[in-house]
């Protein structure tokens, strides 16, 4: 498969240290300076010092490059209306959705957190979708009064209760709630089975095979305050092939036609959701935004032709492929602990409580060593988190050159599921999330503090108090 995220522009003008690092890898503004990594015009050490570790570096640049490339590759390869929106779960917090906003993108929400997000980043509704297996109904109720552009309805009890909540709406004049029906197509990708969503046993989506599907456009075109606007699919994550997704858009639109055929309901909106893959090392597949979305946008145009349909509002929903490689991990290791004839541990002042992959689903990322990164590899050693588990090993048999407590390591492809599925195991803050850009570093979100952590707690003296 053929490697090229961004734009010639920008990878033509890679640094030298591009030819020693793999250059999909790393964000686009990666260069070095007396041995250090650099990225965004920031060393790294000096953010590691003043800023401390971990640290999550995002290069804006890399960011805007590959956010303004979705955007601008779908409308040149898709003749219809088309929007990207991000899939916030990968990674989100107020700043980053501003960021995103600002370069025309819409957001894809799963929970009232991620909706208030949205809505202090100032977010446009319209532009806003709530996505999610099991929404609560106060969830649905908030996103009915905030007035989200989309709900993508994904069972036919959510469906049931969203006719009551809006039931009422077409008396009193108000705007029908526009709604998609996620649909699941019965389609095994490969990939890690925790990450796979659209083979018929799974949680997500309304199954076509079992006639749920058909149910649910049945029981939408009776709803009086709903309009189903189209539907959606959303097969896995980390999906490295693009046939899978263009069978996808053809069960969709084959069931279009049959829903057209019954009911005389017209397809405007159609999303096959996210899911494209990134490399996370050296030899893995790169797959290539440009080549999925010209899959994508070849095999909606062709599905119109064969049934007879204008083309839709093509919305696609990337995440992982959007995020992951503007962002760097930066941890400080602790102790080193050679083991001999078995392994070199290497621990450092992270692991899964800010990235917990690895030890969700085996996932593998690089290393290099930021603050030596042209010493050469002289040992294979084993990176292991601090938390107190034996399974936090961030990475497993990475080269790395002879190294010492106090080193700096440098994980890159680490914006998507990390942070976003950080916890506080331990009792550990969470880490900060720093945008570099030309030299300027801003902390888009702080480190999380004690206080943040024992806000919830309460004390004993206090609870008696209130007898
Ligand atoms: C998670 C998710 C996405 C994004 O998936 P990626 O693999 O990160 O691109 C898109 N759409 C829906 C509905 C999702 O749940």
């Amino acid at each position: 498969m053929q490697v090229n995220v961004l734009s010639k522009e920008h990878d033509a003008g890679y640094p030298e240290l591009m030819q020693q690092l793999h250059p999909f890898l790393w964000p686009v503004s990666t260069t070095r300076a007396q041995g250090h990594l650099v990225l965004g015009g920031c060393d790294t050490t000096e953010l590691a010092r003043e800023l401390g570790t971990p640290l999550y570096v995002l290069d804006e640049l890399t960011l805007e490059t590959t956010a303004r490339h979705f955007i601008s590759a779908l409308a040149a390869q898709y003749p219809g209306p088309s929007t990207i929106h991000y899939a916030s779960k990968a990674l989100l917090n107020t700043a980053l959705a501003q960021l995103l906003t600002s370069w025309g993108m819409g957001l894809d929400c799963v929970s009232l957190g991620e909706l208030a997000v949205a809505r202090r980043a100032g977010a446009s509704p319209e532009h806003v979708h709530l996505h999610g297996n099991a929404k609560p109904r106060r969830e649905l109720e908030q996103a009915l009064a905030w007035g989200v552009g989309r709900i993508i309805v994904d069972s036919l009890d959510e469906l049931r209760v969203l006719a009551e909540l809006t039931r009422n709406r077409a008396a009193q004049g108000q705007q029908r709630q526009r709604i998609l029906l996620r649909l699941n197509p019965g389609i095994n990708v490969h990939t890690h089975a925790h990450i796979q969503t659209g083979q018929l046993d799974s949680k997500f989506g309304l199954p076509i095979k079992t006639g749920m599907a058909r149910a649910a456009v049945e029981l939408a075109l009776q709803s009086p305050g709903l309009e189903l606007m189209g539907l959606h699919a959303h097969l896995g994550s980390q999906i490295d092939e693009y046939a899978p997704l263009a069978l996808g858009v053809e069960r969709l639109m084959a069931f279009a036609a049959d829903s057209r055929a019954e009911f005389g309901w017209e397809l405007r909106e159609l999303s096959p959701g996210g899911g494209l893959g990134v490399p996370y090392r050296e030899g893995d597949p790169a797959p290539d935004i440009e080549a999925y979305i010209q899959t994508l946008a070849d095999t909606v145009t062709a599905q119109c032709t064969r049934h007879g349909f204008e083309l839709p509002r093509l919305v696609l929903e990337p995440g992982r492929s959007l995020i992951a490689r503007s962002v760097v991990a930066l941890y400080e290791v602790v102790a080193v602990k050679p083991i001999p004839g078995i392994r070199t541990f290497i621990a450092v002042d992270g692991g899964m409580g800010d990235n917990i992959r690895p030890a969700l689903y085996d996932a593998r990322y690089s290393v290099i060593q930021a603050d030596q990164v042209e010493a050469d590899p002289v040992e294979t050693a084993t990176v292991v988190g601090r938390y107190c588990e034996s399974g936090d090993v961030l990475l497993r048999d990475v080269a790395l050159p002879a190294t010492q407590p106090g080193a700096l390591l440098a994980i890159p492809m680490a914006g998507a599921y990390t942070l976003s599925m950080a916890s506080t195991y331990n009792l550990v803050p969470r880490p900060a999330l720093v945008g570099v850009r030309d030299g300027r570093a801003r902390v888009l979100q702080r480190r999380e503090t004690f206080e943040d952590i024992m806000r919830r707690d309460m004390l004993l003296d206090e609870l008696d108090g209130e007898k």
